[in-house]
């Protein structure tokens, strides 16, 4: 099948075998996936990950052993867990000790015409959802999780830090809360796109003061925490979205003085990004800079990591 590989190089081959479905699984044929952070940093040595990268998508089921599933569209969530370790037991699945996740651990992902998940994993696609749209989804979720780990209300001055995909799509799933939000970043463009949704926005963050209830890090930059640490007032709330190969230092003595609470946040619920994206209360079509054909993945990477480039999808199939 067509495969976009990462082996210490990213490389595009229509040679690479096709998933074999497991017990329990089904096997989707991608037809969109897109070009998250993780992806790049995976191409930079991120997790040590050797395969198919790539994890977030929009399919439809070929085959599964559940007969009537065949044909529905789908995206998935990207952890695959054993469902008896400790953290399972205890409801936290996607902390499974012996988990693997879809492209970025121990498992191929979505950069190729075909992979395998666990039926229980998938989530059909209503029909108000475009196959481009659906690979939203995923990176929707992981702004959700924020929503499940903390308290944001009316009452809330909060401020995120980046204005790349996931600091975009988290200012708008937070902007639905009702919360005094402002969203820092760089690209005038990118802003631009927070700001013809009503949000607030703030060029870089050397005119904001230090008096934010929660500062949430979307940079995706090593330095993303100190800048989150000049910005959370006292008692304040730092969420930790980034993930990156490279971590710079923070000083955490900040963290003890003002009496910080770090929560770091990963993946998130499916069911209300699917729902805040069929009733349009997110719009994600801007956020598209540009589709490549799967077999010109590699030049999509390229193009993904440029300056002013917001989402670069791949059409798979
Ligand atoms: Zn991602
Ligand atoms: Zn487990």
């Amino acid at each position: 099948m067509k495969a976009l590989i990462y082996d210490g190089r990213l490389e595009y081959t229509s040679r690479y075998p096709a998933p074999e479905m497991g017990e329990g699984e089904a096997l989707i044929k991608v037809r969109y996936a897109g070009i998250c952070a993780t992806d790049i940093e995976i191409t930079r040595g991120y997790m040590g990950f050797k395969g198919v990268p790539g994890h977030e998508f929009s399919g439809v089921i070929e085959d599964a052993s559940l007969k009537g599933l065949i044909g529905e569209r789908v995206t998935g969530e990207i952890n695959l867990s054993c469902g008896s370790c400790y953290y399972c037991d205890r409801g936290m699945r996607t902390h499974c000790a012996n988990r693997s996740v879809l492209g970025i651990f121990k498992r191929d992902g979505a950069f190729a015409e075909y992979l395998t998940l666990p039926v229980e994993n998938l989530h059909a696609l209503p029909d108000s959802i475009s196959d481009e749209e659906g690979v939203f989804v995923e990176p929707l979720a992981a702004a959700f999780e924020i929503l499940d780990q903390i308290d944001i209300g009316r009452d809330k001055n909060v401020c995120v830090l980046g204005d790349g995909r996931l600091g975009i799509l988290v200012a708008e799933v937070l902007s639905l809360t009702g919360c005094v939000l402002i969203a820092a970043g760089h690209s005038r463009e990118k802003l631009s796109i927070l700001e013809a949704r009503g949000i607030k926005t703030a060029p870089g963050t050397e005119g904001l003061k230090k008096e934010y209830d929660i500062v949430v890090d979307c940079t995706g930059r090593g330095e993303g925490l100190r800048e989150a640490l000049k910005l959370v007032r006292p008692r304040g709330t730092i969420v930790l979205k980034t993930t990156v190969a490279d971590r710079t230092g923070a000083d955490l003595n900040a963290v003890v003085i003002d009496e910080i609470t770090l929560i770091g946040s990963r993946c998130g619920p499916f069911k209300p990004a699917i729902r805040a994206l069929a009733e349009k209360a997110v719009d994600v079509e801007p956020l598209v800079s540009r589709v490549f054909p799967v077999e010109e993945g590699v030049e999509a990477f390229e193009f993904a990591k440029r300056k002013g480039v917001i989402k670069v999808l791949l059409k798979v199939s």
